[in-house]
């Protein structure tokens, strides 16, 4: 395989293009050539590495160091508690921990060796490239659903999934990626901070998100936007009487959302304001991306796109028989095959057998295709999928219609046993105005008068907040405990 990184020898803006900027410090290419090849020369000898992954150049430098060095790296959320990342420590069987210099670091790393990142240096010689087929990355899944799991993914992975968003963004290295994600994700770290290094573009992190300070790197230079969908419900609202904001998005080359669905009246609200409508992409730690919709397609809301280069999906029945009609109602589970998938869940060969059939990775998404061959997905089969009355009903489109309520803040859909129905949709919602929240059968008709009447919850809960991940996702096993 090619080098990950050719614009680290070979930057076609030279040297001194800026790779990563977060906040006041920058590299330039041939800046963080020199310290992440002085630091890769250090922590060559290490078995597999962790990283206190915060939003900071250090982590960025460490990540490209360790990718130099050949040595997989386990990028660690810094907000997770000690009992996790003894576990995850131990899990991944690191020896070495990379942070930044002032960092101070919990109990539980106490028995890896610490480096320090230091973001100056110089290397002359760049290690020998990792072969395709080794490991790049183990990074642990969201916990949506259960306990997270370490996903083993190869150089290849990362290379083949970049490369695939190359194609249907064209993303060039012109572009300036505006980003304020964590770093401990695919999402963040991968897209986000790989993405422009394999281009050759720049990378700007706002450190903490806020509509207007992305508003401020839009017009001055940003081209492109990764948000998840808590981040542009933010900007939604911030739109309201905001020109500046307004004319910044207006702006932009390319919005992207992914992590999660991005509700439809965030999208539609964005889309009025500016003219510009959101590009989902679908993809999950162990595939990397899966779907996009294309820069030269229509960002139709609700959609994930299509399939991108190189990754086959196939949309299957309970009982196996994948589905052939696309008509936008038949909903199967998400199957997907390519060079962009993960290897293994480390010290898991069970969940790692579960995952797969055949070379097919199965991964527990529902959703129909469109006739153009558009995925819309309608959510998780353990937690989005209810089976009431012998209908069987995604929570998504439910949540969709109750946001759509002017009394509705949040919302989330779940369904609960039920003697009669088998199950029951419930639904969990956080009142805009909580002195005067909804009643139930205003909601219900809501739903009943948009929807099939069974899709209406039979049973409303209210709450203050959901309960929601370091992603912004919403924690649906949370609700019932
Ligand atoms: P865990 O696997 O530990 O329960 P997780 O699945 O949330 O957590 P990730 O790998 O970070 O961990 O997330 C992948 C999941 O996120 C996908 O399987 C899918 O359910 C969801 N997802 C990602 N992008 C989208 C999108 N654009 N629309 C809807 N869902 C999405
Ligand atoms: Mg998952």
């Amino acid at each position: 395989m090619s080098s990950l990184f050719p614009a680290l020898t070979a930057p076609a803006g030279g040297a001194d293009r800026v790779a990563l900027r977060f906040g006041e410090r920058s590299l330039t290419y041939g800046q963080l050539r020199g310290a992440a090849g002085a630091l890769a020369l250090r922590i060559g000898g290490a078995g597999r590495v962790a990283l206190w992954a915060t939003p900071t150049l250090e982590t960025a430098v460490g990540t490209v160091a360790a990718l130099l060095a050949g040595v997989p790296v386990v990028p660690l959320n810094p907000r997770t508690g000690e009992r996790e990342l003894a576990h995850i420590v131990a899990d991944s069987a690191a020896d070495v921990v990379l942070a930044g210099p002032g960092d101070e670091l919990p109990d539980a790393l106490g028995t890896l060796e610490r480096v320090d990142v230091t973001t100056t240096g110089s290397a002359g010689e760049l290690p020998p490239e990792a072969a395709a087929d080794a490991p790049a990355l183990i990074v642990y899944t969201s916990g949506t659903t259960g306990p997270p799991k370490g996903a083993v993914l190869p150089r290849r992975a990362v290379a083949t999934t970049l490369d695939a968003l190359r194609d249907a963004w064209r993303w060039s290295g012109d572009d300036v990626l505006v980003h304020a994600l964590p770093l401990f994700h695919v999402h963040g770290l991968i897209l986000g901070v790989l993405g422009p290094l394999r281009r050759g573009g720049e990378v700007r992190h706002l450190g903490r998100f806020t509509p207007q300070g992305v508003g401020r790197e839009l017009t001055s230079g940003g081209t492109m936007l990764f948000g998840v969908p808590t981040m542009y419900h933010r900007l939604a609202e911030a739109l309201d009487g905001d020109a500046e904001l307004t004319k910044a998005l207006a702006g932009a080359r390319l919005l992207v959302s992914g992590s999660a669905a991005l509700p439809l009246p965030d999208h539609e609200r964005i889309a009025a304001a500016t003219g510009r409508r959101v590009v989902e992409r679908y993809g999950m730690t162990e595939t990397l991306m899966n779907t996009s919709v294309r820069v030269d397609g229509e960002a139709r809301a609700g959609t994930v796109g299509v399939p991108l280069p190189g990754v086959s999906l196939r949309l299957v029945e309970e009982d196996g028989t994948e589905i052939t009609a696309w008509d936008g109602e038949t909903i199967g589970e998400i199957q997907v095959r390519g060079d962009n998938l993960f290897t293994e869940y480390l010290n898991r060969p069970d969940a790692t057998a579960a995952a797969f059939d055949g070379d097919w990775f199965r991964t527990g998404d529902m959703a129909v295709r469109e006739p153009d061959g558009y995925v819309r997905i309608v959510g998780r089969k353990a937690t989005d999928l209810i089976k009431s009355g012998g209908y069987k009903i995604g929570a998504g489109e439910i949540e969709n219609v109750l946001l759509d309520h002017p009394a509705v803040r949040e919302a989330a859909v779940t369904g609960e046993p039920d003697a009669d129905l088998g199950e029951r949709v419930v639904a969990w919602i956080v009142a805009a105005d909580p002195q005067v929240p909804p009643s139930p059968e205003e909601l219900a008709g809501h739903v009943a008068a948009q929807l099939a009447p069974h899709k209406r919850p039979r049973t409303v809960r209210f709450l203050d907040a959901l309960p929601r991940n370091d992603m912004g996702k919403v924690m649906k096993r949370a609700l019932h405990g």
